[in-house]
């Protein structure tokens, strides 16, 4: 990722929104995301460990909580500066991605950026950025990451746009959305691979190193011709698959009261349901 671009859409959304409560439209074929719960979802974080500074030793101390949907959230407190970093970890990159539609991870890392039920196109970036903060994505073979650091009284705000692109960003994807992005990574790979000297050499070395079908065998980028034969329900699908809150971790770290922080995360990404099982991916042993 990183489109900078913003559009100056004002400022009208309102913060004070609904906590979220999980996508409401499924892709044609995938497995829904949830049962759907007859009765509110328990939101309570359970304190998982606590780490705590030794004298002498180089330690960020934290605390580490688990909610009910499975989103682990860590909180680590730093009073030094009046600044708050908040970070949403998917434990999903390119080596979850399947052969012949390679490149996916990194292109729905594109697709959170476009907006959500409560966030308009790019609107993330706008709110972000006028709070005075700054924010981007990376996607590598292992995990997917978005990303804020916004003065500490804006916490609130930014974990509120992390739970709403986690809780409610089917409806928002459009085809019009998916045609901009796939453009954009597709350009984004001429840029950085096509178009550049020596620039396919990784993706040479890769798929030399790596026996076929080895998820690290090709490159996050993808192919070009995985992103030509891709559909939007495909990117849907992924993240029916992948980006429910108990396949991510919610880190937040700076000038705040772990409390206040765990407030927030029950109120917002409490009620997001929970998504399918994730197992450890496995690879194909070299002959
Ligand atoms: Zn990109």
């Amino acid at each position: 990722m990183m489109q900078k671009r913003l559009w100056l859409m004002g400022l009208g959304t309102a913060l004070a929104l609904q906590p979220a409560a999980a996508q409401t439209k499924k892709a044609p074929t995938p497995k829904p995301k949830t049962v759907v719960a007859t009765k509110p979802a328990a939101t309570g974080a359970k304190l998982v460990e606590t780490v705590v500074r030794k004298p002498g030793a180089l330690t960020i101390p934290y605390s580490k909580y688990v909610l009910p949907n499975g989103l682990t959230v860590i909180v680590t407190e730093d009073h030094s500066d009046p600044l708050v970093h908040v970070d949403v970890t998917y434990h999903v990159g390119s080596a979850r991605e399947q052969i012949g539609k390679s490149g996916f991870a990194h292109f729905f890392e594109h697709m959170m950026f476009q907006g959500s039920d409560h966030v308009g196109d790019q609107q993330h970036f706008k709110l972000v950025t006028a709070a005075g903060g700054t924010l981007n994505g990376s996607t590598n073979q292992d995990r997917t990451n978005y990303y804020e650091t916004v003065p500490s009284n804006q916490v609130e705000t930014a974990m509120w746009l992390e739970a709403d692109r986690m809780g409610f960003l089917l409806d928002a994807v459009s085809q019009k959305k998916f045609e901009i992005q796939r453009s954009t990574v597709k350009n984004e790979r001429g840029q950085n691979y096509d178009n550049r000297p020596y620039g396919l050499a990784s993706e040479y070395v890769a798929k030399t190193l790596y026996p076929y079908g080895h998820p690290y065998s090709w490159l996050t980028i993808g192919y070009l011709k995985d992103l030509d034969a891709s559909n939007v329900n495909d990117l849907k699908n992924f993240f029916l698959r992948w980006y429910g809150p108990n396949n991510a971790t919610l880190t937040v770290g700076g000038d705040v009261k772990t409390a206040d922080v765990i407030k927030y995360a029950e109120k917002y990404f409490g009620p997001i349901k929970r998504g399918p099982p994730c197992k450890a991916n496995t690879c194909p042993r070299p002959c």
